[in-house]
């Protein structure tokens, strides 16, 4: 069975590059009827906070990436890993280092000066003499010294690493007991039946350690997938400054979650041409051995794209609840279909498609000057007074076409183009130019209101 992880540390929100990791890694899991588990590394206790892990979980909860199994906490297993420290120990795979910082500050002072490789010197790798005083040992695994350590990656190939420049004799617990990251990350990924492990290639440089760690451990190698990272329009690893990269800003922003999901799946992935693809859709096609070996770039022209193809294609009654959380309440609008139908192609975002919906529920209470300078010459107000009127008259007027009947009849009596009356009542009722079909939006307002926003109109212009 495939198990893969997402192993966030929780020192801030859940980034995009996170994100795509994590969605890699489910989808492959699910793709094989496998397993996608959480862990949590908040061994940092200066660093992790609850909060982070809450925005982290709350994020997966929002895009309906659900993990497997109970969540794992590193800070809750530190006695695992004093158990495996004491086997190392007792096995002489690792072993108390008495080196004072002054003396590790010193040798590592002395190899810059000489332009060297900082690294411990293995002092007391085979010491068996008597401790100094005063110093709590580290403990430092025998790491081997020369040779190659080879990372088969599922997406960059054979990665070979030579142990002279990367390796040292590495600490695995602190003087205060405290096991460091490549140590826990190791036995972690193990005993959590982790087989396949998929992360950002900023990761490759801890696995050699992490295969140290596997090796003296006896554990089987899992399978490792490296992710190139996410580039900016100008080349550069994506920050914060290219836009909002913690997810849940997507979803303030008016991003559905599967357009989110969507474009991160082809953010260093493909298939084919295919740019859409439904989650069940990526579950059956994603393959890791088809992660691009190169950094993919981040285009938000793409993502605005495909989050309209979503709002298009997403049934009216599920947009009315998604545009809750937009402080809109369309839920029992008795036109929303009609409203909805009318500007969702319009909006590139859930945001977007609420600031619009409301420019037209919203009566106006100023107008735009240009548009009433253009749409308000000559008989502009006689030609609104004559369509009100027969308005009045319309006993039914409910449907789009019933409003259009009107329009062409006061067109057809006064011998007018569509525009003489269009402009102001567009203005009348909008306060500016633009927006969608007025036909639709006479519908959507009900007689009564686009009646108010026709006098309203014609009294302040009077
Ligand atoms: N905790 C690490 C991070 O947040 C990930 C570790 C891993 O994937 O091996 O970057």
């Amino acid at each position: 069975m495939v198990v893969t992880r997402f192993a966030p540390s929780p020192t801030g929100y859940l980034h995009i590059g996170g994100l795509r990791t994590a969605l890699f890694s489910y989808l492959w899991a699910k793709k094989n009827g496998g397993e996608f588990v959480l862990r949590i590394e908040d061994t940092d206790k200066a660093r992790n906070s609850q909060e982070a892990t809450d925005a982290i979980l709350k994020a997966f909860e929002w895009l309906g990436l659900k993990h497997d199994g109970e969540i794992t906490y590193q800070s809750q297993r530190d006695e695992i890993y004093t158990k495996y420290i004491k086997q190392l120990l007792d096995e002489g795979k690792a072993y108390k280092c008495y080196m004072s910082k002054e003396e590790l500050t010193e040798l590592r002072e002395t190899q810059m000066a000489a332009k060297e490789r900082t690294k411990y010197n293995g002092k007391y790798r085979d010491f068996d003499g008597t401790p100094p005083e005063g110093v709590e040992p580290v403990i430092r695994i025998k790491a081997p010294l020369t040779g190659e350590i080879l990372v088969k990656d599922g997406v960059k190939g054979n990665v070979s690493f030579q142990a002279e420049d990367i390796l040292d004799d590495f600490v695995i617990a602190r003087s205060d007991g405290a096991p460091t990251y490549n140590f826990v990350v190791a036995i972690d990924d193990y005993l959590m039946g982790i087989n396949e492990v998929i992360r950002g290639d900023d990761h490759l440089s801890n696995t050699p350690k992490q295969i140290v760690v596997y090796e003296a451990l006896g554990f089987p190698l899992p399978k490792f997938y490296h992710v190139p990272m996410i580039h900016n329009s100008k080349g550069k690893k994506l920050s914060k400054r290219d836009g909002a990269t913690d997810v849940m800003a997507y979803k303030e922003m008016g991003y559905t979650p599967e357009a989110l999901l969507n474009f991160l799946v082809r953010l260093g992935w493909s298939h084919g041409d295919q740019e859409i693809f439904s989650m069940e859709e990526m579950q059956d096609l994603f393959n890791p051995k088809d992660i691009n070996k190169s950094a993919s770039i981040y285009n938000t022209e793409k993502l605005d794209w495909l989050n309209s193809h979503y709002i298009k294609n997403t049934p009216n009654t599920q947009l009315a609840e998604l545009l809750l959380n937009y402080d809109l309440v369309l839920t029992s609008h008795d036109k929303k279909e009609i409203l909805l139908d009318a500007l969702k192609e319009r909006a590139k975002t859930l945001k977007e498609l609420a600031i619009l919906t409301n420019e037209i529920l919203i009566t106006p209470t100023s107008y735009d000057e240009k548009a009433i300078k253009k749409a308000f010459k000559g008989e502009a107000t006689s030609i609104l007074n004559a369509f009100g009127t027969k308005l009045t008259t319309c006993e039914n007027c409910h449907l789009p076409s019933d409003y259009h009947h009107i329009m062409e009849s006061v067109v057809s009596e006064l011998e007018i183009g569509f525009g003489k009356i269009g402009q102001p009542l567009r203005v009348a009722l909008l306060g500016k130019m633009g927006g969608p079909g007025l036909d639709d939006v006479m519908a959507i307002l009900g007689k009564d209101e686009t009646m108010l926003r026709i006098a309203n109109i014609i009294t302040k212009l009077n």
